[in-house]
C-alpha cells in the first residue's frame, strides 16, 4: 500500500543537529576540513544513516559518497570502461541525484552543505516509507572538498565528477603540510574504488541555505535558483618606490599605496554604477615595507569580480585592465596582474527551475527566482546534466560562521519542495 510521502521533521532536524556536533574542538568551534578525522567521523555517521535507510553506498576514487535507492549499485558495470558513464541522461537507469557536501570551513555553521545532503537522504527515505516505486533510481551524493579550505580548487569532488579535473590531479593536491588529498582519503578510509563520473544523473537538485540576505529581506521562503554568478579573481601587484614620508614632495612620489587605494575606489564606483549587477571586492591588501613613515614601494591586492552575465563580467575585467593602464602612467608605478580563478556564470535548467517555483507555490510557500551569489556543487553537475538549486533563507544573511542560522520552519519548507520536485521527476 502506498501513501502520500511526507518529510519526517524530527528525523531531518535531528540529523542536522547531530551532524553539526561532529568536528567540534575544545572551544566548541565546528571545523570539518576535507579528508580530516572530523570529516571521517561525519562520513561514517552519514554512511551509517544511508545503510540503515537501506541505500547501497558507493565511494568513488576522489571520495565522493553516493547512497543509491532502490538498492543495487548504479553504473558499476560500466566503470570497467574507464571513465565512460554507465547511463547517459535520458537512459532508464540514469538516476535523479540529490546532493551537496558535508565538509565545512573553519569555525563553521551547521547548515552549509549538510542540509542539502541530509534533506536528500530524507526525501529518499520518505518516498521509501510511503511504499512508492520511483520510475528512476534515486541517489543522494556528498561531494568531497566543496569548501576548498584544505585543498584547492574548491568544489573539487563535483568538478572531478563532471570531468572538469582529472582524478590524478585532484588526488595530488597537497595541503599546507604537504599531505595530498589521496593520502588523506586513504588514511580515513574513503579512497573509493570506482571511477568518478560513473553515475551520470538524469537530473541534479541541490537544496542549500542562501548564505545571503535576499530571501529574508524580501520575506520569501524559497529561492528557485535560475543562475549562478561567474567569478573572476586576480592578484594585482603595484610597484612604486620607497622613500622618506617627510622629505619627498608629493609630486615626486611613486606611491604604490595611494595607487592601490585608487584601485579600491575604482572597483567600488564601477560596481555601484552597474546598479548592483556586478559586485566587486578588494579583500586583501599588503604594503611593503609597511611602515608609518615610508612611502610604500609595493602594494599587493586582490580583486574579486562577480556577475551572472559573462559579457558583463568580461566588461568589468576589461574596465579594470584599462583603469590599471591609466593608473600606471598617472601614478608612475608598474602594475602586473595574475589571474587566480575564473569560473563562467552558470544558467540552471529552466524546466527544473519552473518545477521548483511551481512546487513552492503548490505548497503555499512564498517563492522567488534568484541568482546564487556563491559557488556550489550544482554548477559542476550542470556541465553534465540538467541541474538546479533550491535556497532557503539565511538569518541576517550570515554564513561561514557559527552564527549561521535557518529556522526549522524554513528548513522543513525547503525539504518539502525538494520532495515535491523529486516526486514529479520520479513519476511518483
Ligand atoms: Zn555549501
Amino acid at each position: 500500500m502506498t501513501r502520500t510521502p511526507s518529510i519526517d521533521a524530527d528525523r531531518l532536524l535531528g540529523r542536522i543537529r547531530a551532524l553539526g556536533q561532529i568536528g567540534r574542538d575544545a572551544s566548541g568551534a565546528l571545523t570539518r576540513l576535507a579528508g580530516s578525522e572530523a570529516d571521517k567521523a561525519a562520513r561514517d555517521t552519514l554512511v551509517g544513516w544511508m545503510t540503515d535507510a537501506g541505500l547501497t553506498v558507493q565511494v568513488d576514487a576522489v571520495g565522493n559518497v553516493f547512497g543509491c535507492w532502490p538498492t543495487g549499485p548504479i553504473g558499476l558495470r560500466a566503470s570497467t570502461v574507464a571513465g565512460r558513464p554507465a547511463a547517459a541522461p535520458g537512459a532508464d537507469d540514469a538516476p535523479i541525484m540529490l546532493g551537496s557536501h558535508i565538509d565545512t570551513v573553519v569555525n563553521a555553521g551547521i547548515y552549509d552543505g549538510a542540509y542539502g545532503v541530509l534533506a536528500g537522504l530524507e526525501v529518499i527515505e520518505s518516498l521509501r516509507d510511503a511504499g512508492v516505486s520511483p520510475a528512476h533510481p534515486l541517489v543522494v551524493a556528498a561531494f568531497t572538498n566543496e569548501e576548498g579550505v584544505r585543498y584547492t580548487p574548491d568544489m573539487m569532488g563535483s568538478l572531478v565528477h563532471a570531468g572538469g579535473l582529472p582524478v590524478r590531479e585532484a588526488l595530488a593536491a597537497a595541503d599546507s603540510e604537504g599531505v595530498t588529498l589521496g593520502e588523506a582519503l586513504a588514511r580515513i578510509g574513503y579512497a573509493g574504488s570506482f571511477m568518478p563520473g560513473t553515475i551520470r544523473p538524469r537530473a541534479y537538485l541541490e537544496l542549500h541555505i542562501e548564505q545571503g540576505p535576499i530571501l529574508e529581506h524580501a520575506g520569501d521562503q524559497i529561492g528557485a535558483v535560475e543562475n549562478l554568478q561567474g567569478i573572476s579573481w586576480q592578484r594585482i601587484t603595484i610597484a612604486g618606490e620607497a622613500n622618506h614620508a617627510g622629505t619627498t614632495p608629493m609630486h615626486m612620489r611613486r606611491d604604490a599605496g595611494a595607487a592601490a587605494a585608487r584601485v579600491i575606489t575604482f572597483l567600488r564606483d564601477y560596481a555601484h554604477a552597474s546598479q548592483g549587477v556586478t559586485v566587486a571586492t578588494v579583500g586583501t591588501l599588503r604594503f611593503e615595507p609597511d611602515a608609518i613613515n615610508i612611502i610604500p614601494a609595493r602594494a599587493t591586492l586582490t580583486a574579486d569580480l562577480r556577475d551572472r552575465d559573462n559579457a558583463r563580467l568580461q566588461a568589468a575585467e576589461s574596465a579594470l585592465a584599462a583603469f590599471l593602464d591609466t593608473l600606471a602612467a598617472d601614478a608612475r608605478v608598474d602594475i602586473t596582474t595574475e589571474r587566480l580563478v575564473r569560473f563562467d556564470p552558470v544558467t540552471f535548467d529552466a524546466t527544473l527551475v519552473t518545477l521548483i517555483d511551481a512546487a513552492a507555490r503548490a505548497l503555499n510557500l512564498r517563492a522567488r527566482r534568484m541568482t546564487s551569489g556563491a559557488g556550489h556543487d550544482a554548477q559542476m553537475l550542470a556541465r553534465i546534466c540538467p541541474a538546479a538549486m533550491i535556497f532557503v533563507p539565511s538569518q541576517a544573511g550570515i554564513s561561514h560562521s557559527p552564527r549561521e542560522h535557518t529556522s526549522d520552519t524554513d528548513l522543513l519548507a525547503g525539504a518539502r519542495v525538494l520532495l515535491h520536485v523529486t516526486s514529479r521527476l520520479a513519476g511518483v
